[in-house]
């Protein structure tokens, strides 16, 4: 064979790779299927299914329809804590009334072989943030000293906002246990499209203990962030949310 044919193969090879591996590098896109202002003020049903979240991506976190449990998705498997502290993976067809999901890929990894608290270690990746203006993703697994938890009963018709429903929530402390904090930094100007600051979800390895992050103590983790660059939301269409008044119900906190 000519050398001539050799090349226009190999064009042919490149064009076609560029074709099915498009360049996906730069695309840090975080997707939302609602606002966590609806779900603050009560808006605890959506038609968004657990089957479709990963067409979105493969790490995040949320919770389901009547906020029956937390919801933990971590490569790319969803989960459920109930409000008994139980574990499952939930069926496709159910369904969220609020999701922030990520395809996870690190941009840093910081080794990280101390005892920090939830606010200690807050404060410790501020310091290494580029800027407290953009979205991060944040990954940290390996050991924990303790991390308590929390879960909350599936609620019934018609809703209360969501502070009404965590002053019944209950609460799970575990002590030396191996598992990852799934979760999120967003900025102060981000409040009511999804909390300021850090928000995380945890899972053991075994995949028996798990829940929405209250506290936790460090001991030998690693700590990988994903600075976000895009943000895409479904606005629900749901008869509850078009009748919210936002402007006359402020966001409760979480
Ligand atoms: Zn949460």
């Amino acid at each position: 064979m000519k050398s001539t044919s050799f090349a226009k193969i190999f064009l042919l090879l490149f064009l076609f790779s560029a074709v099915i591996f498009p360049q996906v590098k730069n695309d840090h896109t975080l997707f939302q299927s609602s606002p966590i202002a609806a779900l603050l003020n009560g808006v605890m049903n959506d038609n968004f299914t657990v089957g479709e979240i990963t067409k979105h991506g493969d790490f995040g976190l949320g919770t389901f329809n009547g906020v029956d449990g937390e919801m933990i998705v971590l490569n790319g498997k969803v989960y459920r804590v109930d409000n008994t502290g139980k574990v499952s993976q939930p069926p496709k067809s159910e369904k969220t009334p609020f999701i922030s999901v990520i395809y996870f890929h690190a941009d840093t990894v910081i080794q990280l072989n101390k005892n920090l608290d939830f606010n200690e270690f807050d404060k410790y990746l501020d310091g290494k943030l580029q800027s407290k203006n953009l979205i991060y993703a944040v990954k940290i697994t390996g050991e924990f000293k303790s991390v308590k938890t929390r879960s909350e009963a599936k609620q019934t018709v018609p809703y209360s906002n969501l502070a009404e429903v965590l002053k019944n929530q209950s609460v799970f402390n575990f002590k030396e246990i191996k598992g990852t904090m799934v979760g999120f930094r967003f900025p102060a100007y981000m409040n009511g499209v999804n909390i300021p600051g850090y928000h995380f979800h945890f899972l053991s390895d075994n995949k028996k203990s798990g829940g929405h992050t209250l506290d936790f103590v460090t001991d030998n983790v690693k700590v990988e962030i994903e600075t976000v660059n895009k943000i895409e939301m479904n606005l629900p269409e749901s008869k509850d949310f078009l009748e919210t008044n936002f402007e006359k119900q402020p966001v409760p906190g979480l």
